[in-house]
């Protein structure tokens, strides 16, 4: 529910709630990265929490860098985490086509305005000529940017540039004042006039670019927010005059967009995390079995707090607390091992059926059960399920957690096996092997107190001792879930096998 506090009315002013129109532009190039997905999601929690509009826009002019593929998937990824859009590509709306690669027209008819009306203009600067006059500038201490030289182009110099063949890039003119705008998340900032200089809006083979396209669209499809990453913070004051003058022109008629810049967000070593490291793209953490709503719950932290130290909230919640007047500008640390912790919350909250069957596709990916033991894996897995939900963090853990029930020889870690199945194990192994063998009914309570007894009111020895060889022996590693539950489930003819080839190793 918006609020109408003061704060509030420095995001919406005058705009109705429901007025509100944002945008996610992502440009189909890789594989989607969690900083992408921290934008949208922003963007969208703002949108869902004033009941306004979540456009999703392709910005897809590079035709180096985009593919079909990268499309394709930022699609399929947003569908998946939940974040649906109210506009865009596959659902249509008035403002489309929504795929920049589609609306070239639209951008060629929009400079020719921009040109008559004199906000931009043709330069006929090569790139040795900027090159020279930029070195120039610096030597005689001049900020280096463009410096208008065609700002004055005569009818005569257009016309021998013409007769030449040349071709030109078209520039706009940026107004000779420092720009202010009031940034939602930073406050005001202000950009001096001489660090501004006139920016390329079409290349000389008249390919629109970014500082064109993005403005365009924007102001043509009512957007009242941009809210992106810090990394586009630059750009914003050259788009502040070109949002102006679309108006001017009458491409749009609405105020123009306010802008908040989301804080960069960090990798290791404090370093801001790039697409090209490999924990930020968001396919491997879908890989390693993170939920959605775990990984839009921890990517909710990286520069917005709900409040207090709450670290764990759906959604819903989200929507309903956002505030981008709260983002924090400085940059966000993204800490794996936060995100896991979260995500193993969001495992806890699951039906354990449900995480059972959520197992099913990486137990079989990590080959288990490679020969199945019964036909259906899933009965045993849904009680086998509870045993482990409380200490898993990832989906992918399924295996190395549970896979020993379904193999008919458990993988054997041999540093534990070095260190749990020595000669001073043996009488361990032998006890609960002779103490098993006879039990009468084979459940969890009567498998415990027959070790209990044997081991360590029989033998004198103390828990760790006397138990962590079986762990070892019937389930390869140090580390189970939690043992007497996993007999049970092994069921006596497996883990007395096991036993036995463990005192085999020992005594062989
Ligand atoms: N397509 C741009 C990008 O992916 C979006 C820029 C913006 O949000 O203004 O970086």
């Amino acid at each position: 529910m918006p609020s109408t506090s003061g704060r509030t009315d420095a995001v919406l002013g005058d705009l109705a709630p429901e007025d509100v129109r944002v945008r996610f532009s992502p440009s189909p190039t890789g594989n989607p990265h969690v900083g992408l997905v921290r934008t949208a999601l922003f963007n969208w929690a703002f949108a869902r929490h004033y009941g306004g509009t979540f456009v999703l826009r392709i910005e897809d002019t590079d035709v180096t860098r985009d593919s079909e593929e990268s499309y394709l998937a930022l699609l399929e990824a947003f569908q998946w985490l939940g974040l649906n859009w109210d506009e865009g590509p596959e659902k249509g709306g008035d403002y489309g086509p929504y795929r920049q690669s589609l609306r070239y027209d639209i951008y060629t008819d929009v400079v020719r305005r921009l040109m008559d009306a004199g906000y931009a203009y043709h330069c006929y600067c090569s790139q040795e000529e900027l090159d020279q006059r930029r070195q120039a500038a610096r030597a005689a201490g001049r900020p280096s940017g463009y410096d208008g030289h065609w700002r004055a182009l005569t009818l005569d110099q257009f016309a021998a540039f013409k007769a030449k063949g040349r071709e030109p890039v078209v520039r706009f003119r940026m107004p000779d004042r420092s720009i202010s705008f009031v940034d939602l998340v930073r406050g005001e900032l202000t950009f001096d006039a001489e660090n501004v200089s006139d920016y390329v809006l079409v290349r000389a083979n008249g390919h629109s670019l970014y500082p064109l396209v993005n403005p365009v669209d924007d102001a043509m499809m009512d957007i009242t927010h941009v809210l992106r990453g810090e990394d586009l913070l630059s750009s914003t004051p050259r788009q502040v005059p070109l949002h102006e003058a679309l108006r001017e022109i009458g491409v749009a008629s609405g105020p123009l967009p306010r802008f908040g810049h989301l804080p960069f967000v960090l990798g290791e070593g404090n370093r801001k995390l790039s697409k090209r490291d490999p924990q930020s793209s968001l396919r491997l953490y879908r890989d390693r079995g993170f939920l959605p709503e775990g990984i839009v719950n921890y990517l909710a932290l990286l520069g917005w707090s709900i409040g207090g130290d709450r670290e764990f909230f759906s959604l819903d919640e989200m929507v309903e607390a956002f505030d981008i007047t709260r983002v924090n500008p400085n940059p966000a640390r993204f800490d794996l091992k936060k995100a896991e912790a979260i995500n193993g919350m969001w495992l806890r909250r699951l039906d354990p059926d449900d995480l059972a069957t959520r197992m099913v596709p990486y137990l079989q990916a990590g080959g288990v059960p490679p020969e199945n033991p019964s036909d259906e894996p899933l009965p045993p897995l849904k009680a086998a399920a509870p045993l482990v939900q409380e200490r898993m963090v990832a989906l992918d853990e399924s295996v190395g957690m549970l896979g020993l029930l379904f193999v008919d020889e458990p993988e054997m870690d041999e540093a534990a096996a070095a260190q749990a199945l020595t000669p001073a194990a043996l009488s361990a192994l032998d006890e609960a092997f002779k103490a098993l063998v006879d039990l009468g009914e084979w459940t969890t309570p009567a498998i415990e107190e027959a070790l209990r007894s044997s081991l360590i009111d029989g033998l004198g020895l103390k828990p760790r001792v006397a138990f962590g060889p079986i762990r070892v022996a019937v389930s390869g590693r140090r580390v189970s879930p939690p043992l007497f539950e996993s007999l049970e489930l092994l069921g006596r003819e497996r883990t007395l096998a096991r036993l036995d080839a463990a005192i085999a190793r020992v005594t062989g």
